[in-house]
């Protein structure tokens, strides 16, 4: 697992320099963001100790195998006092209910972690804004951190080779469009995220993008087409 400081308050965890998660500073340790595919608990438990703290809150952005991975190893490891949240319609498709008509793309794994909280928008962990953007998933969130305004934006765009909205297929990251449920609502939480000027962008699926107006609008636009 590969640790990367990103600003006074953020950490990007990569696995097979693919897959993100990203932990989160805060007064009391660390917010942990996604959890990347199984066989992470350790190195991301020993992440978080090298960068100074504990793990006392996970947040999803989605329920898709690759975010989800590590969140019952995770819960195992660090027992009742973590704190654990992700959006509402991905929690009940984990809980094995049909929320959605129809195909659901993108990989669903067997997750026995019953979240605590299950988010709709507009909540708040620790300093994390929770921002609705379903599309890519039904229940998708993504977090925008109110002191720096920083995004992390899941799997709502991708930065293999530039930012790109997972609505389409993109040649250098092709999979998360292939995991997108619904590339209208997708490309409408593309919007929501801009909109949210952030300082600086990551996800689920690449490095980080500083001052990423230009590069969003340019996405979208292709989206568009
Ligand atoms: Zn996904």
């Amino acid at each position: 697992m590969r640790s990367t400081k990103l600003g006074g308050h953020l950490f990007q965890l990569t696995r097979f320099g693919a897959i993100n998660a990203y932990l989160v500073r805060e007064a009391d340790g660390f917010t942990l963001i996604d959890t990347t595919l199984g066989g992470a608990a350790d190195g991301l438990i020993a992440a978080a100790a090298a960068a100074g703290g504990e793990i006392k809150r996970i947040a999803l952005t989605h329920g898709h195998g690759d975010h989800v991975g590590s969140l019952d190893a995770l819960k195992a490891r660090l027992g009742s006092t973590v704190q654990i949240s992700m959006g509402e319609l991905d929690a009940r498709i984990l809980a094995g209910e049909t929320v959605v008509e129809g195909k659901l793309p993108g990989s669903w794994p067997n997750v026995k972690t019953v979240p605590d909280t299950r988010l709709v928008g507009g909540e708040r962990i620790g300093s994390l804004e929770v921002v609705a953007t379903p599309g890519h998933s039904p229940g998708h969130v993504a977090f925008r951190d109110i002191r720096d305004g920083a995004v992390i934006a899941g799997d709502v765009f991708t930065s293999f080779g530039g930012v790109a909205v997972s609505n389409h297929f993109h040649f250098r990251f092709p999979f998360a469009a292939m995991a997108t449920w619904d590339g209208g609502k997708d490309l409408e939480s593309a919007r929501v995220v801009r909109a949210l000027n952030p300082s600086l962008l990551v996800v689920g699926h690449g490095p980080a993008t500083p001052l990423p107006a230009a590069a969003m609008d340019a996405a979208i636009t292709r989206a568009q087409r």
